[in-house]
């Protein structure tokens, strides 16, 4: 399912260019446009999920996946010395696109403070 108002759907679909890095069946990675790190990296399903507080046992699979991504995504850019996955969740969390995201984080030695 997608949502034609979605940011990251058209982003999916090729109707908003992205530089995208990874595709598979289920997810689709890409550079954030504005990156906080050397290495940023949002990996998406492509089932549009509004934010992890809609994960449930029927669309769980497609999170699944993007982890899976994640960690060839994470080996493909060189971060073998480790990295952080972040997702924000509504409001509060700092979610600003309504469409499920994890953000690959990385390339240099991290902050060990989470906020
Ligand atoms: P969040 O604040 O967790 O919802 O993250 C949204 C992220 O999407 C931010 O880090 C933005 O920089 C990124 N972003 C917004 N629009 C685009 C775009 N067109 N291409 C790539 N990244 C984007
Ligand atoms: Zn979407």
């Amino acid at each position: 399912m997608t949502d034609s108002n979605c940011l990251f759907c058209k982003l999916i679909a090729g109707e908003i260019p992205s530089g995208k890095v990874y595709e598979d069946e289920y997810v689709y990675a890409f550079r954030d446009i504005n990156p906080q790190a050397p290495v940023h990296i949002l990996v998406v399903p492509k089932e549009h999920i509004a934010c992890a507080a809609e994960i449930n046992g029927e669309n769980s699979l497609h999170v699944a996946k993007c982890f899976e991504a994640i960690a060839k995504i994470a080996e493909a850019e060189g971060l073998d010395k480790g990295y952080r996955v972040v997702n924000n969740c509504g409001d509060d969390g700092g979610q600003t696109v309504m469409h499920l995201h994890f953000h690959i984080i990385g390339g240099t030695k991290l902050s060990e403070r989470i906020i």
